[in-house]
């Protein structure tokens, strides 16, 4: 019963010390922090980041951390767990989501969960990796590195029927990744898992049935292969097979069945435009984007196929202006892949610089597209 008292105490003292430096941090945000664009990290008491954010008040932003009045806020139990907090200046608002974007990836704090900024509004289509790839529609880049995507598309629910509707005319799986393959053409010594006994869609002929030998490894990867190719816009192949399909019922008076194919080609081949405009938008977004600064800090950001490939100081002498074109011959000279194909360490960049000019169309009237000829690039700043 004693001991009661004692247990208090100490708790008190423990959160009056957590208190304190709550204080010690507001005190060195107040006195030292100036109100311009930022980022900022949050430190714990063995200096793991916990949290990386950005603002284009960078002291507003911190301030508003102390006053979140319910302790179960995010704030209040960043703060909590906080001990130091440190920030950086950048000069424009742009510059500090770039800057916040490559630390989170860097730092994978663990405050920022993950990069859900622009996920609700975008989707892309990810062929997994491993013996039989299969299609998904994901809200963003995943740790897999191995996985290629195409995207980023609107729309994902739509996409999603798109998607089965490629898979079933391929006999692409759509079971879970942790189903065991079993390839015709595969040499099993000693079964080390059960046999999968394979599902309704290997039936009805909707899966080539790569997990109870329904087909080689070769066959599927071709079908996989295919997939890409019509992802990337190079191959028509899932909709010529469709379409013979559908005049073989006709012909045959199948006439309902002729009906549904008839809905599935155009399914698919609405996906096919989607995939060509987007292929236009990811290559639209290639030029020099140039963003007036704080205190005159401009800057010129170099931008191929959504992802800021440089950046330099805006140039102010000839001397510049040389560099900054051989640095633009060097980026935007060089041949590059086109395609709807986006490396998944790309996405999270084309992410930011889609949803930026999406959500300000007006700073497109800042940038300018470099002539692979030579001739200088036009800034506007
Ligand atoms: S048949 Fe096998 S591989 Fe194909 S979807 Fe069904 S469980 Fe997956």
């Amino acid at each position: 019963m004693r001991a009661l008292p004692v247990l208090k105490v100490r708790a008190a003292s423990r959160r009056s010390a957590a208190e304190d430096q709550v204080l010690v941090m507001k005190r060195c945000v107040t006195s030292g922090c100036m109100d311009r664009p930022g980022v900022y990290r949050m430190l714990s008491r063995d200096g793991e980041v916990l949290y990386v954010g950005k603002s284009k008040r960078v002291r507003s932003r911190l301030l508003s951390y102390f006053r979140c009045a319910f302790p179960a806020d995010k704030g209040a139990r960043l703060l909590r767990e906080a001990h130091q907090i440190e920030w950086e200046y950048v000069p424009s608002e742009f510059a500090a989501l770039l800057r916040e974007l490559r630390l989170i990836k860097t730092l994978r704090p663990r405050f920022n969960v993950a990069l859900k900024r622009d996920a609700r509004h975008f989707a892309f289509i990810k062929v997994t990796a491993g013996p039989a790839s299969k299609l998904l529609v994901v809200r963003g880049a995943s740790d897999d590195t191995a996985a290629v995507y195409y995207g980023p598309f609107f729309g994902a629910q739509q996409l999603e029927e798109a998607v089965r509707e490629l898979s079933d005319v391929l006999g692409l799986r759509d079971c879970a990744l942790t189903t065991h393959m079993h390839f015709a053409d595969q040499q099993e010594l000693f079964q080390l898992y059960p046999r999968t006994p394979g599902c309704i869609r290997h039936e009805i002929h909707k899966c080539l049935g790569p997990c109870v030998g329904g087909c080689s490894v070769t066959q599927y990867t071709e079908r996989v292969a295919l997939a890409k190719a019509f992802l990337d816009g190079s191959n028509d192949g899932p909709i010529a097979i469709l379409r013979a399909r559908m005049v073989e019922s006709s012909e045959h008076l199948e006439f309902e069945r002729a009906g549904i194919l008839r809905d599935k080609v155009q399914r698919l081949e609405s996906l096919r435009t989607q995939f060509l405009r987007f292929r236009f938008a990811v290559e639209s977004l290639s030029f020099i984007y140039a963003v007036p600064g704080h205190d005159g800090d401009d800057r010129v950001y170099f931008i191929r196929r959504g992802r800021v490939r440089a950046e330099q100081p805006a140039p102010r002498s000839a001397h510049a202006r040389a560099e900054v074109n051989a640095l633009a011959e060097e980026i935007f000279g060089s041949g590059e892949r086109s395609g709807a194909q986006v490396p998944t360490h790309e996405i999270d960049e084309l992410l930011l610089t889609t949803s930026w000019f999406r959500r300000f169309p007006d700073e497109l009237g800042r940038t300018s597209e470099f002539s692979p000829r030579g001739a200088p690039p036009k800034t506007r700043i």
